[in-house]
């Protein structure tokens, strides 16, 4: 972080700003490019980044309180916890100081939760032991025994069998490495089948990002490790026999809640329009979903200063539970609304769902650049897009122009189905809109308020309120198609 912070000094002295003091997250965000507000949108220059961004951070204070008094290993806005409860809370009183009606808590019983109290990974080799701090273990994973492992190492590249080949992984600890965009290699899974003892994914990112994964899937405990963690651990089983010492202290907790939280902007019409956010995340989670959250909110504030007469239809926010606590019994919320989606969509147009609406862009290792870092860039990325799909060319129509009117990037196409994300589970039956994208501080400890450029975020809220104008001059039936078959 200190490299990046001395590199953005660079950048801000270009740009004349005050370098005397250390770059703070505002110089970094001075330096992205804003896209002005086109003629005949004047209306929506009330929706301003700056002012959403600072609820981002609000956000990220969550989860750092969290880390800060509960757990500094496994930390965030987690399902269930204190972090959860307090974030409900945090949104009902943004709702409740916006004006919305019927702001309340929905409780919602989880399954036992999976919830790591501690662990500890260290490695000994050639005379040397030392920590991997990065180690983070996937959701989900199994424990140790309690007076922890103690095995043999086993280096195994990328993980294919051709890397396997002549190697005995049976009761070691076993590293793989790997990168988003190399093509999947199964590898965790191939050393579990084999029977490795526990598994570590070196994610190959410059740095030494700890990384909260999606479940492994695999009996042997399973830890993401950064790459600078990696390589010396690799370097080392070449110098020497070398042996890692694990301990991971695994919890199921039984009796947590979580929370829908609700609130309403009544329209002149029965008729409803959802905007929809995930509350949940790990780390600062600052991208996901401290980003989408901030846009709700930034729509909710826009809408309650239009008088109640202009306002077409019935406006419903609602806060999301999540689903980073990934398996049986996970997305409750979401679930909820699943079961009661004849009551709760009947009379819908439209769901916005904000999730991830801007991400820094970042290149790893550019061509010809020395150094071994992430390299920022001063705009945003481009989005993954959906916007109901083939059967609603209108709302696809909409949504592009919005896009292209207030400097969205997004892929060319359209996804066939929404980005991953809370309208997969909804996007049958109602008329969604999602953009999404994910890039390289996705779930790390390195997803700070510093990676949701507000540029973004302004541009993607006002598409947002863009797309929810134009809808509003419609009937339901451009929007409302029958429930279409699970794929
Ligand atoms: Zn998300």
């Amino acid at each position: 972080m200190r490299e990046k912070a001395r590199r953005v000094a660079v950048v801000v002295a270009i740009l004349s700003v005050d370098v005397s003091a250390r770059a703070t997250q505002e110089q970094v965000q001075e330096v992205f490019l804003q896209w002005p507000l086109p003629p005949g949108a004047e209306d929506y220059a009330a929706i301003d980044g700056r002012h959403l961004l600072r609820y981002v951070v609000e956000q990220a204070a969550i989860s750092r309180r969290y880390r800060d008094e509960v757990n500094s290993q496994f930390w965030g806005r987690i399902i269930g916890t204190s972090s959860d409860a307090e974030s409900a809370e945090w949104l009902a009183g943004k709702f409740r100081a916006i004006g919305l009606s019927e702001v309340r808590l929905q409780p919602l019983d989880l399954l036992p939760q999976w919830m790591p109290q501690s662990w500890k990974v260290a490695v000994t080799g050639g005379g040397e032991t030392f920590e991997l701090a990065s180690a983070q273990p996937f959701y989900g994973s199994s424990g140790t025994p309690p007076e922890g492992l103690d095995l043999e190492t086993v280096y195994v590249g990328l993980g294919s069998d051709a890397d396997f080949a002549g190697r005995d992984v049976k009761g070691k600890a076993v590293f793989v490495f790997s990168m988003l965009g190399v093509p999947r290699e199964d590898a965790l899974q191939r050393a579990d089948d084999k029977g490795a003892a526990v598994l570590f994914d070196v994610l190959m990112l410059p740095g030494n990002l700890r990384y909260q994964a999606y479940p492994s899937r695999t009996d042997a405990p399973a830890f993401s490790l950064g790459s600078e963690d990696g390589y010396r651990v690799r370097d080392m089983i070449v110098e020497a026999p070398t042996r890692v010492r694990v301990n991971l202290d695994i919890r199921m907790t039984s009796g947590l809640k979580t929370f829908l939280v609700w609130g309403t902007l009544p329209g002149s019409t029965d008729e409803t329009i959802y905007i929809i956010a995930h509350r949940d995340g790990w780390f600062d989670a600052s991208g996901d979903n401290a980003s989408g959250v901030a846009s709700m909110i930034g729509l909710a504030e826009y809408y309650a200063k239009v008088p109640h007469s202009e306002r077409r239809r019935t406006i419903v926010f609602i806060g999301l539970d999540g689903h980073h606590n990934t398996g049986e019994g996970s997305g409750v919320g979401r679930q909820w609304l699943v079961e009661h989606r004849d009551e709760v969509f009947a009379k819908t147009a439209l769901v916005i769902n904000c999730e991830h609406p801007s991400t820094v862009q970042t290149n790893v290792r550019p061509r010809y650049m020395t150094g071994e870092d992430i390299v920022w860039a001063n705009t945003y990325t481009p989005q993954q897009w959906y916007a109901g799909g083939p059967s609603r060319p209108e709302l696809q129509t909409i949504a592009a122009e919005a896009f292209r009117e207030f400097g969205v990037s997004t892929y060319l196409e359209p996804n066939s189905r929404p980005p991953a994300g809370d309208l997969g589970r909804l996007y049958r039956f109602v008329p969604g809109v999602a953009t999404s994208d994910f890039l390289h501080y996705f779930h790390t400890d390195e997803e700070t308020p510093d990676t949701v450029p507000w540029t973004g975020l302004e541009a993607s809220t006002r598409a947002y309120a863009r797309i929810i104008d134009e809808v509003n001059k419609r009937d339901l039936s451009v929007f409302q198609r029958p429930t279409e078959p699970e794929p």
